[in-house]
Order: C-alpha cells, then sequence, then structure tokens
C-alpha cells in the first residue's frame, strides 16, 4: 500500500524550524542568555535541537524546567568520568549497516539517523550516525539479514527516530519486512510524536494499522509536563486503531528522581492511554554524569512510589547492560 497523508507537511515544518541556538531557547523562555553563555559551549559536543512544541509545554523564566533540564547544553558535559564511555551499551557491532542484533529473536534497525530533539543524557551521543544513516540499499541488506535469520519474530524500529523517515520510506521498509513470514511483530521506539505531535499523521496511522505485522508504539517520555492535551489529541488515531502505547522513561537526577514525579508521570500516561513500561536506569555516557542517580538511591525511589501507585502503572526499573541477552531489572529489596 502506497500511502498519502492529509498533514504531511506539517510536522515537517516543525522539524526545519526546531530551535538548535541555546540563546534562542533561553530568550523564548524569557530567561536572560547572556547568564548561561558559559554553557553554550558544550554545543560542541552534541548540537542543540529543540523542536518548538517542546518548548511551548517548558515554564516560563525558569532555568530549572525540567523539560529545559533536558536539552539545555551544560559546561559539566565537558567533565571526563571514570566508568563512563562513548559507548556504554557497544553499540557500535552491527551486523548490516544500521542493523543490531543484540537479542536472539529481534533485531534493532537504525532506520533514520538523527532525532527531532538532542536529549543531553543520550546515550548514544557519540554513536556514529553519519557511518550508519542507511540508504534504501542498506536497509536492502538488512532484511537480506533479517530474512536469512529465521529466529528473528520482531524487528524494532530505531533510530535516531525511526518516524524521523517519511511516511513512504517507512511503508516501503514496512513492506519488506511484512514479505518476511517469520517476523510477526513491529515495534517503533520513537520520542518524536512528544516533541512535535504532528508527526502522527493519518498515513502513518492507516499504515499500521492495515499491517499484518502487530505494531507496538513505545514513547519516551521523562517528565508529566511532557504530556498536554496537542499530544494527547495527536495520539487518539492510534488508540482508535488499537495500535498499543507503552512508554519508557530515564530516571534522571533534577529532572524526574522523586517519587511524586514518577507517580504523576504513570497517572498522566494511563490518563493518555499510554502503558507505563520501564524506568531505566541512565546508561553511563561520558559527559553526562551529572544526570545520574545512584543506584540505591533509585531503588529508594521507586520503593516510595510503588506505595503511592498501583501495580499496574508501575513500570520495571532496568538496567542496559553491554552484552546481556535481556535488560536487567534491579532487585528492589
Ligand atoms: S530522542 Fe532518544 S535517541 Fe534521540 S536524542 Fe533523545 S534520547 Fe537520544
Amino acid at each position: 500500500m502506497h500511502i498519502t497523508g492529509t498533514t504531511p507537511h506539517t510536522w515537517k515544518k516543525e522539524l526545519a524550524n526546531v530551535v538548535t541556538e541555546p540563546t534562542e531557547l533561553l530568550e523564548l523562555l524569557g530567561i536572560e542568555p547572556n547568564n548561561y553563555l558559559q554553557h553554550f559551549k558544550a554545543r560542541q559536543l552534541f548540537p542543540v535541537r529543540v523542536p518548538r512544541p517542546f518548548i511551548e509545554k517548558m515554564k516560563k523564566g525558569d532555568i530549572n524546567d525540567p523539560l529545559l533540564k533536558q536539552v539545555m547544553p551544560l559546561h559539566n558535559e565537558f567533565v571526563i568520568t571514570d566508568g563512563f564511555t562513548t559507548d556504554p551499551l557497544e553499540e557500535h557491532d552491527t551486523v548490516a549497516k544500521g542493523l543490531l542484533h543484540k537479542y536472539k529473536h529481534r533485531v534493532l534497525m537504525i532506520v533514520k539517523a538523527g532525532c527531532a530533539i538532542n536529549c543531553r543524557y543520550c546515550f548514544r551521543r557519540h554513536f556514529p550516525y553519519q557511518d550508519n544513516s542507511p540508504s534504501k540499499a542498506d536497509w536492502q541488506e538488512a532484511l537480506t539479514y533479517i530474512a536469512d535469520h529465521n529466529e528473528i519474530n520482531e524487528v524494532i524500529f530505531s533510530g535516531g527516530d525511526p518516524l524521523m523517515a517519511n511516511d513512504n520510506h517507512l511503508a516501503w521498509l514496512i513492506e519488506r519486512i511484512e514479505a518476511i513470514s517469520h517476523v510477526s511483530r513491529l515495534r517503533l521506539h520513537t520520542r518524536l510524536p512528544v516533541v512535535i505531535p504532528q508527526r502522527i499523521t493519518p498515513a502513518l496511522v492507516a499504515q499500521l494499522k492495515n499491517s499484518r505485522l502487530k505494531p507496538t508504539i513505545v514513547l519516551h517520555i521523562n517528565h508529566p509536563n511532557e504530556i498536554n492535551q496537542e499530544f494527547a489529541d495527536a495520539l487518539e488515531p492510534l488508540k482508535a486503531a488499537r495500535i498499543p502505547l507503552f512508554n519508557q522513561s530515564v530516571l534522571l537526577k533534577g529532572i524526574n528522581d522523586d517519587a511524586q514525579t514518577l507517580s504523576s508521570l504513570s497517572e498522566k500516561l494511563f490518563d493518555t492511554g499510554i502503558q507505563p513500561y520501564y524506568l531505566h536506569m541512565f546508561d553511563k555516557v561520558q559527559g553526562v554524569a551529572h544526570f545520574e542517580v545512584e543506584e540505591q538511591t533509585a531503588i529508594n525511589i521507586v520503593n516510595e512510589t510503588m506505595a503511592i501507585l498501583p501495580g499496574f502503572l508501575m513500570p520495571k526499573l532496568v538496567r542496559e547492560i553491554a552484552g546481556e541477552a535481556n535488560k536487567t531489572p534491579i532487585n528492589l529489596t
């Protein structure tokens, strides 16, 4: 099926219009940039990219806004910390260009390099996207690998952010995966709808709804303030199409490292039709140690959150360990 959307360009306009200057970011929030100039150099390490719909969810005048802190460059990023690496999950070992086969039955496909937003804590901030920015020919190589491995039953579209790809490119790829009979599930890991809700186009919804693969979308939301009415409305067609929506968060110091914030996030996710799924321990990527929550602190926070929430709203606290076949649950006792 080839797809045409009714609003294909709106999200692209937002994408073309992302804020890349920290000065502009702070000015939009009514914060005097000159007081923070010493931090702006960190953009050399990882560029600044913030979509405007995400900025609209930030509190004006608050340099400690939990959404702003996720995207604001800081001079702390120059600090080199023992035990932190540029590739904490050892993801540089691809089996085909843009294809990682970390788990026996699942492959992770880097559908599109780069994201609409650059989260400062990103564990892929040092990933050589340029070397892994796949073309259709590369996708073909990845598809051949998947077809040759009968044990693969699920394909995970990742990135960067897979929804950075055009709807027509996604359709091309999905149709070829549908033709591989041993693949039964398709999962999309994306943050794009959270930062540009217009990305949920009618064409995208139709493609997923009509696929023989069982599609699932795993969103990435760290704080309840990321969920507003515009975002909730954008999800309605996916919910009407009965596409399961999950969320994974990263536990981040100064952003969501308290029981009240986490419980409020889970409640709001549920109200929006999204199931809380994982709460990730921070990956030890070089330059972002200032976001780290120590394991014992994390356990205490999660135990406090469990006392507030019903069990079905508790995300699993997990850590990803390089070379391990699964995410490793953290023992809460
Ligand atoms: S959306 Fe995900 S992959 Fe992209 S910068 Fe943020 S954390 Fe990293």
